[in-house]
């Protein structure tokens, strides 16, 4: 169990409140934190953003250059991302505290209003799993990675993450499937039935 109040202290939340679907996803997003499990991958520092398309363009359009990452592709029939950045973890492996990582969500309400409760909560957890899985995947082959060359070592995360896999893919598919079987593995086997149900 996760509580909320702390894991706000480390994770910012950018939306609109006056906007009855945002508050109802913040509710859930209280829902989802709730229940997830006490583990050290909730306890690095995240950014949520709730909001319409048009808002979230605008802000990574910011975001794009000042943070150097690519974001989402909104060219893409986007409800949901997560940008994860294991920042200092290639170079500097001795460090086991990830105090440099980062994670953004972007959560866009547009298509939002007619989903159901375990859709959304579904959307949530699958987000926080595209964090969770890969920062799991660094720090049980921690020791593998030490003894790689430092430029092969991204190469190896994303051949373990398939984080770059072109959507509809083989690939992709089989990213998104250990996405899923993170967020079941953390207890949200009902909500993601749900999200591929309504998908
Ligand atoms: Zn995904």
């Amino acid at each position: 169990m996760v509580n909320t109040a702390d894991f706000y202290k480390h994770t910012d939340v950018i939306c609109d409140r006056s906007q009855p679907i945002v508050k109802t996803i913040m509710s859930l997003l209280d829902e989802v934190v709730e229940r997830l499990p006490d583990e050290e991958q909730f306890k690095i520092t995240g950014l949520i953003v709730i909001d319409t398309k048009q808002i979230a363009m605008g802000l990574w359009n910011i975001w794009r250059h000042q943070w150097k990452i690519a974001g989402p592709d909104f060219n893409l029939d986007l409800v949901g991302n997560c940008q994860y950045q294991p920042a200092g973890s290639f170079n500097n492996l001795d460090k086991r505290i990830r105090a440099d990582d980062r994670y953004v969500i972007t959560i866009i309400v547009d298509n939002l209003e007619s989903k159901t409760d375990d859709y959304i909560k579904g959307l949530i957890a699958h987000e926080l799993s595209e964090m969770s899985c890969p920062y799991r995947m660094l720090q049980e082959n921690w020791d593998t990675l030490k003894k790689m060359e430092p430029a092969d070592r991204p190469v190896m995360y994303d051949k373990w993450t398939k984080a770059n896999a072109v959507l509809g893919s083989k690939e992709y598919q089989e990213h998104e499937d250990d996405i899923n079987n993170e967020a079941i593995r953390l207890g949200f086997q009902k909500e993601i039935e749900a999200l591929e149900v309504e998908n």
